[in-house]
């Protein structure tokens, strides 16, 4: 039986801890710590152009994203056997 959301959207896919995905982000984005963090990264980021363009590079690579892909698929699927 798949989880039903409580966060007002049962209509929703279920994302983590009974909220849809956008009621879950949401949550997750109110954490100070984690705004902290990511304040930080955008610090970091903004203050280095050529990271930028490092991370572009990066994520542009199709080998990258093939593996990137491939670790989802595996972690989804590791995921639903547990269940
Ligand atoms: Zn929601």
């Amino acid at each position: 039986m798949p989880k039903l959301n409580t966060c007002g959207h049962p209509e929703r896919k279920h994302h983590a801890k009974g909220m849809c995905h956008a009621c879950y982000m949401r949550e997750y984005d109110a954490d100070p710590a984690r705004r902290e963090r990511k304040r930080e990264y955008m610090r970091e980021y903004n203050a280095d152009p050529a990271r930028r363009e490092r991370e572009r590079e990066r994520n542009a690579d199709p080998a990258r994203r093939e593996r990137k892909r491939e670790y989802y698929q595996i972690k989804k699927a590791a995921k639903c056997k547990s269940k």
